[in-house]
Order: C-alpha cells, then sequence, then structure tokens
C-alpha cells in the first residue's frame, strides 16, 4: 500500500469532482461485477449503512469492518452506570447482518486508506478493495484539551464516554463513594455525542445516590452556558432529586481550566472543586481512521456533501455518524442511523448514473431521569439550498405538563426499535 496523501492524490488527479466522475466511468465499463462497498466501523452508523446497502439493492457485495470483538451501545449506557442492568444488555452484535442480509462481516482494525487504489488494509496486512466506502468510526477524545486529563488519566478517572469498561468502572467508583460524597461531572462544549448525555448521566447518578447514599450530590461543571432539554432537566431535578443535583454554568464560573486526577479536583477558571468520584468527559473529534486519512478538516470534523454524506475531500468515500457534520444535527445513535440510510440509498442511486435528490433527515433523543421519567427532543431536518446546509424545519419538545411515564415507555420501546432496525 502507497502512504500517499489526500493533498498528493488531489494533486495527482486534479480534483475531487473529476474524480467522483472518474468514479463514476470506471464502474461503467465493469458494470457486470457486483459493485463493492467497504463499511467501516460497525455501530450505529456502519451497521444500519451495511444493512440498508443490502436492502437496497441486494446485489451489492457489502463487507463490514469492526474492530472490537463486542460492540456497547451509548444509548442505555448511562443506566448500566446507575446499576440497572449488567454491561451484557448493551451488547450488541453485527452477526445478524451476516446471517439476514448477506453482508460479509470482518473483525479487524483498518489501518490504511488508499483512496487511490481504492481499497482499505487491515491491521493484519490484508488489503479489501472497493467502489465506494462508507466510515462509521464514531469519535474520539481530545486530550489536549483539558490540563491534567489525557490517555494515562483517564484509565482512572474514566470518561465513560465510549461504553465499556469504563461504565463499570465509573458505577463502581459510584458505589464506592462514601454517603455525603459528591459525584462532579464535567460537560464540554459542542460538538460532542449525545449533547443531553451529559445531564441524563447526573439525573441517573441521582437516582442511584438518592437510594443509598442520600446524603450525596452531583456537581456538573458545564463547558457551556446552556445546554439541550435544559428546562425539562431542571424541572425533572427538582422534582425528582430536589438540592442533589447542581449545574454551575461557565458564564457562573468560567471554562474548565484543568485537572488534578491524584486530588479529584477541578479548577475551573473562577472556582476550584474537589471531588470524591470525578467524570471528565472531554471535548472530542471525529475518529482516528477518518483523521488519519485526511478526511477531517480544522475542526477536527469531516466534511462531506449532504446528499450522499460523499466527503468533500476525497471522492468516493463517505462519512456518516459522529464523524462527519451534519450540523446542526446533533451526534446521536438516530442520527447515525437516519444519516446511515440516507447514504446507502445515494451510493445505489449513484451506481445507477443517478445524482441522488435532497435529503430529509430526522433525530429524536429521549433522556431517562428515572425508571418511569424520561423527556425528548424531537429535529427534522432538510436540506437548503441557498445556506448550502442542512435547517430544523421543524422541532420540539416534551411538553412540560406531558406524561413522563410514558415518555419512559417510548423510550424503552424506541431502544428496541433502533437496535433490531440497526442490527438485524
Ligand atoms: C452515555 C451515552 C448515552 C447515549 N445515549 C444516546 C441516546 O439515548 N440516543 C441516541 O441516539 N444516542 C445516544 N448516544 C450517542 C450514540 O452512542 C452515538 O452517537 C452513536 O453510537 C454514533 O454512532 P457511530 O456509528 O458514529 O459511532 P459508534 O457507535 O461509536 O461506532 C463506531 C465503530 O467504529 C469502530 N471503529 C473505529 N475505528 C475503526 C477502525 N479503524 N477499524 C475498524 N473499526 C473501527 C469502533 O470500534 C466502533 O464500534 C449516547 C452516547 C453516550 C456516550
Amino acid at each position: 500500500m502507497t502512504g500517499i496523501t489526500r493533498r498528493s492524490f488531489l494533486a495527482l488527479a486534479g480534483t475531487a469532482g473529476a474524480l467522483s466522475l472518474m468514479g463514476g466511468c470506471a464502474a461503467t465499463s465493469t458494470q457486470s461485477a457486483r459493485r463493492k462497498v467497504v463499511v467501516v466501523g460497525g455501530g450505529y452508523g456502519g451497521a444500519t449503512a451495511a444493512k440498508y446497502l443490502k436492502l437496497f439493492d441486494p446485489g451489492l457485495d457489502v463487507t463490514l469492518i469492526e474492530k472490537r470483538k463486542t460492540y456497547y451501545s451509548g444509548p442505555g449506557s448511562n443506566e448500566v452506570l446507575a446499576g440497572w442492568h449488567e454491561l451484557a444488555w448493551l451488547r450488541r452484535s453485527q452477526e445478524g447482518l451476516q446471517k439476514n442480509h448477506g453482508v460479509h462481516l470482518i473483525h479487524g482494525k483498518v489501518t490504511e486508506i488508499d483512496p487511490e487504489r481504492r481499497s482499505v488494509e487491515l491491521k493484519d496486512g490484508s488489503e479489501i478493495p472497493y467502489d465506494r466506502l462508507v466510515l462509521s468510526p464514531g469519535v474520539d477524545m481530545r486530550f489536549d484539551a483539558i490540563e491534567g486529563y489525557n490517555l494515562k488519566a483517564s484509565k482512572r478517572i474514566p470518561h465513560a464516554w465510549r461504553p465499556g469498561k469504563q461504565t463499570l468502572q465509573l458505577h463502581n467508583q459510584i458505589k464506592a463513594m462514601r454517603n455525603g460524597g459528591v459525584v462532579v461531572i464535567t460537560a464540554p462544549s459542542g460538538p460532542y455525542r449525545c449533547p443531553p448525555g451529559p445531564y441524563e448521566r447526573a439525573s441517573l447518578i441521582a437516582h442511584y445516590l438518592k437510594q443509598h447514599k442520600p446524603r450525596s450530590k452531583v456537581i456538573i461543571l458545564d463547558d457551556k452556558t446552556q445546554f439541550s432539554k435544559q428546562a425539562l432537566f431542571f424541572k425533572g431535578w427538582e422534582e425528582l432529586y430536589p438540592g442533589m443535583v447542581e449545574w454551575v454554568s461557565s458564564e457562573k464560573e468560567g471554562k474548565i481550566d484543568h485537572v488534578d486526577v491524584k486530588k479529584l479536583t477541578v479548577a475551573t477558571e473562577f472556582n476550584h472543586h474537589s471531588a470524591d468520584v470525578l467524570n471528565i468527559i472531554p471535548p472530542q473529534k471525529a475518529g482516528w481512521l477518518a483523521r488519519k486519512a485526511e478526511l477531517a478538516d480544522a475542526s477536527g470534523w469531516c466534511p462531506v456533501e449532504l446528499h450522499s454524506f460523499e466527503s468533500t475531500l476525497i471522492p468516493n468515500i463517505h462519512v456518516i455518524g459522529d464523524s462527519c457534520i451534519a450540523t446542526p444535527m446533533p451526534k446521536s445513535a438516530f442520527s447515525a442511523n437516519s444519516q446511515a440510510k440516507i447514504c446507502a440509498h445515494a451510493i445505489v442511486e449513484l451506481f445507477k448514473g443517478n445524482p441522488p435528490g435532497p435529503p430529509s433527515l430526522i433525530n429524536h433523543c429521549y433522556s431517562v431521569l428515572a425508571p418511569d421519567y424520561a423527556i425528548s427532543i424531537t429535529g427534522v431536518y432538510e436540506y437548503s439550498v441557498t445556506e448550502r446546509q442542512l435547517v430544523a424545519t421543524s422541532s420540539g419538545e416534551t411538553p412540560m405538563d406531558a406524561d413522563r411515564q410514558k415518555e419512559a415507555e417510548f423510550a424503552r420501546s424506541w431502544r428496541e426499535n433502533i437496535t433490531a432496525d440497526t442490527f438485524e
């Protein structure tokens, strides 16, 4: 595999647009061969894309590559943190996509992408060619963003923002905490994975503390001045956990400045907090592979053409899910699943020589505050030709007087539905 960079590749070929057209010509000349689509990342974005590519065109040769033997779901992971379920409850398998839809499943890490030869290389040295590549590699933490918090520190002070062992580790730390202790959560400024997630986490930790250590409290140190579903969260905390959850805006205390992982302290610009348990949720960026392949811009995220989610930087590579820029859509499993379907449909149309139509996408995010208490937010997004980006054409939140128990039932049912829609 050549170590060609995106810049040298584009210089070689002219422009990304020209290459896309070349891709089309190459495909036409081998019409009888089965088109190959390789999907990297078997989470909510990648698994949905692989499945829907086969549903939209069963004749496609679709390979899904996932580096982890076990994938744990983000949705629901705060409930594991609160001790409601075992970690195994979050396990999702991509095997169903192989059995039910004929997707080839490979467990391995993709280490290189060669856009010129259109192939990916795995850690074991094997190469897999593609006509089109879909990447959904999730997020990486920005370990350079908060002084004192890096990869090594995260082993002791888990962020638990990629569900798995760290989810359990944080649960165990809270379980071992004294009654009367303080759990400090830091919430990053955006864009980051699951905007309401830190506040759902604070709620479910408070739920645990209320039952087991009622003199304790949760403090959220926020790098922002407002957050998703804010008024609904405030109402929920007042009703369910009075005096137990404190939200500290950066307007009041300034930005998060540094962390001392040994002393379990966080310094903001104007104050200082000691914790018994510390949960740092750092700022984030696109997954390593997307950045290594030079698919990310200076923001750390991947710009895409929103009719197809094809990269605007490298042709024939599509980026979906948390890694891509699809503002104002939030980074969520629901968004990743929605984007995957648009992307899969666009790829099938592109193979037929048709330009993909304008996209319409949906996100609906539930936050669970207690077993029988949930709230939600919805957005419908369409492509604006004048703004050349997605715009929210409709949006809404749980009304203040709505039945929270019904919302909790909807949240459970949504989780079952998206699991089936993505992985089965
Ligand atoms: C606490 C928490 C709660 C959440 N709650 C919700 C919720 O209620 N609703 C909701 O919609 N969303 C929720 N989310 C967000 C959701 O989990 C993510 O937005 C979603 O998983 C994004 O999907 P993705 O496909 O982009 O990335 P991921 O699901 O992270 O999948 C990426 C996959 O790519 C694989 N990969 C990466 N690099 C490589 C490589 N080089 N080779 C092979 N494989 C690779 C990874 O192993 C991973 O399996 C929550 C997240 C958290 C942390």
